[in-house]
């Protein structure tokens, strides 16, 4: 089977994911066209994925194709922006129809689940990485940046933390139980804040997703805004299923810096956090507050419990 045929055999389909009034043309011809309607800001991002380094060796073909779409679309939520489309240029070292056929499989149940079509890609023979460009839309001037953070704003995450890092100890495990599957299933298919991150555009004061850790990633929040802030660690939301495997504390310090979970963590005024939605609120969870200077510091129950050691440019381990 030639290149060609192999795309539009097992990609072409994934054109017909989600809303795709605005695509006027879709993958076959040498661009893709994405009408962009007066009033709206187009939000764009691209992620390279690379094998061994973002995804373990001979990871199973379907569940990268979900994952390499949910790590993408991730960005779009943290924007706040509605999903529309997707590029991706996909390097193999062989076209394996078994390996393409399960890889568009996940690839497509992603799609479908996220809105988001296929616009376009390309192949090439090499090591095996994705690279997925994905489009979303906002509003004219809606989009949530990392910049917003002001001193008071609450810190809030969404979801659960820490558990997709956790997974990583079982990837190799032949007969999971019961709580690692749970943890397992958060790696292989996260599911990006996508309607969220849209319901906070207007409210959210900044907003990052968390696939670095969230050390790291409220990180990014604090210092592109001239902030700091303090999260309490009773405070962070973590599973039952976790605490078990791990333990409490063990479990406060997978969700301080665990990555992959992209779950996001945004700040908000108190006003505005009254002002949400009742169902906006229950997928989110106060567990700090931002304040003027810069740093991030740790209470327990109100009790200090210091700056985080090093900083949180120089945290992850
Ligand atoms: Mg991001």
């Amino acid at each position: 089977m030639g290149e060609f045929e192999l795309i539009r055999r097992y990609f072409f389909p994934i054109a017909e994911a989600g809303n795709t009034s605005a695509i006027l043309l879709g993958p076959g011809d040498d661009c893709a066209i994405q009408r962009v309607e007066p009033g709206l800001d187009l939000v764009f991002s691209v992620d390279a994925l690379v094998e061994g380094v973002h995804f373990p060796p001979d990871y199973d073909p379907e569940k990268l194709g979900w994952r390499g779409l949910a790590v993408a679309a991730s960005d779009l939520a943290a924007m706040g922006a509605d999903p529309v489309c997707f590029t991706l240029a996909l390097t193999l070292p062989d076209a394996n129809p078994d390996w393409l056929q399960a890889f568009a499989r996940g690839l497509a149940a992603a799609a479908a689940h996220f809105g988001l079509a296929l616009a376009g890609g390309d192949t090439t023979r090499g090591p095996l990485t994705l690279s997925l460009q994905v489009h979303g839309t906002v509003p004219r001037g809606q989009a949530i940046r990392r910049t917003g953070a002001k001193a008071g704003d609450y810190v809030c995450v969404s979801g659960t933390l820490g558990e997709a890092g956790a997974a990583l100890n079982y990837l190799d495990s032949d007969n999971p139980g019961p709580d690692e599957q749970a943890l397992l299933a958060r790696y292989h298919y996260p599911q990006p804040r996508l309607d969220l991150g849209a319901s906070l555009r207007g409210h959210a004061s900044a907003a990052v997703d968390i696939s670095d850790g969230l050390v790291a990633d409220l990180g990014h929040i604090l210092e592109a805004s001239g902030v700091g802030a303090c999260i309490d660690v009773a405070r962070l939301p973590v599973l039952a299923a976790l605490k078990r495997l791990v333990g409490s504390e063990g479990a406060v310090n997978q969700a301080l810096n665990a990555g992959d979970d992209y779950e996001l963590c945004i700040t908000i005024s108190p006003e505005a956090w009254e002002d949400l939605p009742e169902d906006t609120r229950g997928q989110l969870t106060i567990i700090g507050e931002v304040r003027s200077g810069e740093g991030l510091a740790l209470t327990r129950d109100g009790q200090s419990e210091g700056p985080v050691a090093g900083g949180y440019d120089h945290f992850r381990t």
